[in-house]
């Protein structure tokens, strides 16, 4: 393979972290040449300094000058503020973008990415909800390929791999179900910040492991199937798989299925998208079936987690109303965060905006932004 130069978008998160740590497994492979971060400048800072990339950018302006004089020993250029990221992204040595920013705020580079012809590896999912149909657009006229990040979508990619021509009849998608799982229901309403972050198998930024815990999640991720994978919704099957050992499932006409296996580690689809089609060796956990024992499966609760069945109406409507959907919870889960709402406040308002959203059957980019702005406000207005 030759090197790939990358460039990450929310290189302090998660992911972005997973991903330099991927980074480091093959310096001979890959090259950072920019790292963006929100407000994390001191991580930014110890970052650009172990992989020098060609540029960063700090978003949050009140930061950039702590993080210019902290790399003016550097070559490492230094930029703040939204718009220098979409420049960024597109330069000519960049060979992959990866969308690893959290929330809305991912959709206007990844939009870049993909304008200037670049394979973008996806894990921002908030991308394709709140713009599905605008971005799979973006992706095929640029010819702007996108690789999945998020498990479940990198494990269905690479089982239809395996699949040729031939037709899928449906996926299954497996959820952990949360940390709520076994909870009931009144016990749910009660439920606190610090009971809802912690997920049992896999550890990620807040706003994902609250919407993991609402099972948003994985109303999003099938939105997210939906764009990427071409299917109805009613071809998508959630189901609950407490282990999370495999990731996701297609179904042929006859009824086999394949699934792809692996340890909850997100750095192996990571890895995936950056090297693709290649397989590359990864250090870390592998799976032991016999010490794994059981795996077990359950059908979703939608009166527990009455978000599932809202992203369901979401994208069964479409439009815009996905869009409101995601800007609604956005807010709704960072007022959770903040303990200025209960659990069951989040689907509530999420509802009540998706209900009072003026609807566009084919909204352009410009109608995303502003429903999303008013989605937004109004969703702060009711809190
Ligand atoms: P984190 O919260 O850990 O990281 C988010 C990153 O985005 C940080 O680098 C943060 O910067 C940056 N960021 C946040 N807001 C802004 C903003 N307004 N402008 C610029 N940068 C911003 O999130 P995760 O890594 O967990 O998730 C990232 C995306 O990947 C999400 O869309 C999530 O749904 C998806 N995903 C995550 C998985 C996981 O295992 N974590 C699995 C599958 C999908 P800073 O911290 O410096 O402020
Ligand atoms: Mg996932």
């Amino acid at each position: 393979m030759k090197k790939r130069h990358i460039a990450i978008l929310g290189a302090t998160g998660s992911i972005g972290t997973q991903t330099l740590d991927v980074v480091r497994q093959h310096p001979d492979l890959f090259e950072v040449d920019l790292l963006t971060a929100g407000s994390n400048a001191d991580l930014l800072i110890t970052e650009a300094r172990e992989f020098d990339p060609a540029a960063v950018v700090i978003c949050n302006e009140v930061k950039f000058d702590q993080v210019r004089e902290a790399l003016r020993d550097t070559d490492v250029k230094v930029f703040t503020g939204t718009q220098s990221m979409c420049d960024l992204v597109a330069a000519e040595t960049v060979d992959i973008v990866v969308a690893a920013m959290v929330g809305f705020s991912g959709l206007r580079p990844t939009v870049a990415a993909l304008k200037a012809g670049k394979a973008v590896a996806l894990a921002n999912k908030e991308t394709l909800v709140a713009a599905g149909d605008l971005v799979m657009d973006l992706s095929r006229t640029h010819h702007a390929p996108i690789l999945p990040v998020d498990s479940e979508h990198s494990a269905i990619f690479q089982c239809l791999l395996a699949a040729g021509d031939n037709p899928v009849e449906k996926i299954h998608l497996t959820a952990s179900g949360g940390p709520f799982r076994t909870w009931p229901r009144e016990r749910i309403a009660l439920a606190s910040k610090t009971d809802a972050l912690k997920h049992p198998n896999w550890s990620m930024g807040a706003k994902i492991t609250i919407d993991s815990a609402t099972m948003m999640n994985k109303g999003f991720e099938v939105i997210e199937a939906c764009w990427l994978f071409e299917k109805a919704p009613e071809d998508i099957h959630v189901v609950v798989h407490p282990e999370s050992v495999i990731h996701s499932m297609i179904e042929f006409a006859d009824g086999a299925v394949l699934a792809q296996l692996g340890c909850p580690d997100m750095r192996v689809p990571i890895q995936f998208a950056l090297a693709f089609p290649e397989r590359l060796p990864l250090k870390g956990e592998k799976l032991d079936f016999a010490k794994t024992g059981r795996l077990t499966f359950e059908e979703p609760d939608r009166t527990k987690f009455p978000c599932l069945s809202l992203a369901f109406e979401a994208v069964g409507r479409g439009g815009n109303i996905p869009c409101a959907l995601n800007a609604a919870n956005e807010v709704a889960v960072k007022a959770f965060l903040e303990d200025r709402i209960g659990f069951y406040d989040i689907p509530d308002i999420i509802g009540k905006i998706m209900a009072q959203t003026p609807y566009i059957a084919k909204p352009s980019l410009e109608d995303i932004f502003e429903t999303n702005d008013a989605a937004y406000a109004a969703a702060e207005r009711m809190i």
